[in-house]
């Protein structure tokens, strides 16, 4: 009697929003022996450091209409609204386990095999598993992982920036555009300010302090815009992939990610609307 054929899994790699929201996405259209593997925590990566806002826009009200679905709750700021990451991530983390989708957390992929164009086997520090298809929502880890299949992928990285400041005084929520800064209240204490974002040549995975000279020139504008008596509270730079992105890359592996550095508004919405 001949043995039974090993099991393909359909895997994630990536436990942040992108690959969180892919991951539900494929689970509501059927897809079975579904895999996240995630070499740290969920949302350990940029997403942890998301300011949760949401923006109002087509694609972003589509997300809001997911997080309601799932009973995360959504915050009302006026002009965005904000929702928070880790709720998301757990929220969906205990559905879909229950519900029979295996999580790999604490385990890194480190290679793939390919025969012919397609991926075959994931392979990761711990084990390895044989592949139906392979979703990369890896952010910056994209591109290592595509260079093990001896791909090179055009480089190019969007920055973004995030200046939260303190102010004494309670402020209403508001948004303002210029064509350096959008800047953004949340609640009543705070200043978010996204720079514009950037291509830039040498990303460093993770996160750092936004470069002083940036600092300084958002201060002048916040005083040219009226804000006046601010105190700087913390300032961030995140990178995000932009690569030929959310579609089809091999013939059963696909690329999931650039979100114009706003994945808690657009992930949810660009995984409904994936073509796979
Ligand atoms: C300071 C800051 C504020 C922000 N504020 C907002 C906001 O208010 N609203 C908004 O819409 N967006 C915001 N964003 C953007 C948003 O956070 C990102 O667009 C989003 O988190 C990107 O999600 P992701 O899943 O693609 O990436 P990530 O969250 O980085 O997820 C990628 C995951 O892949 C894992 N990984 C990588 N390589 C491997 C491997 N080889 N094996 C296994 N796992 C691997 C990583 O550990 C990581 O967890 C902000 C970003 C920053 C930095």
């Amino acid at each position: 009697m001949s043995a039974s054929k090993p099991r393909k899994y359909n895997v994630v790699v990536g436990g942040g929003l992108a690959g969180i929201s892919l991951l539900y996405r494929l689970h509501r259209s059927g897809f079975e022996n579904l895999l996240l593997i995630e070499k740290d925590a969920l949302v350990s990566g940029e997403s942890g450091k998301s300011a949760g806002i949401v923006l109002h826009d087509e694609e972003g009200l589509e997300s809001l209409d997911i997080y309601r679905s799932l009973d995360v709750e959504v915050r009302d700021l006026g002009p965005f609204s904000y929702v928070n990451p880790y709720e998301f991530a757990i929220k969906l983390y205990y559905g879909l386990r229950s519900d029979g989708v295996q999580f790999e957390l604490f385990e890194e992929v480190v290679d793939l095999e390919a025969f012919e164009g397609h991926v075959i086997r994931v392979i990761t520090d711990r084990s390895s598993y044989p592949v139906d298809r392979l979703f990369l929502a890896a952010n910056l880890g994209i591109e290592r992982l595509l260079g093990r299949m001896g791909d090179a992928l055009p480089e190019k990285y969007y920055r973004i920036q995030e200046i939260i400041f303190r102010s004494p005084v309670p402020m209403e929520p508001i948004a303002v555009v210029n064509e350096d800064f959008l800047v953004r209240t949340e609640g009543t204490h705070r200043l978010i300010v996204l720079g514009r974002p950037e291509v830039v040549d040498k990303p460093r995975e993770g996160l750092t302090r936004a470069e002083p000279q940036f600092v300084d020139r958002v201060v002048e504008f916040l005083i040219r815009e009226g804000f006046g008596d601010i105190g700087l509270e913390k300032s961030l730079i995140g990178y995000e992939a932009v690569y030929p992105c959310n579609q089809r890359y091999g013939s059963n592996l696909y690329i999931f990610a650039c979100f114009d550095g706003m994945g808690s508004t657009y992930a949810p919405s660009r995984a409904w609307r994936m073509r796979i």
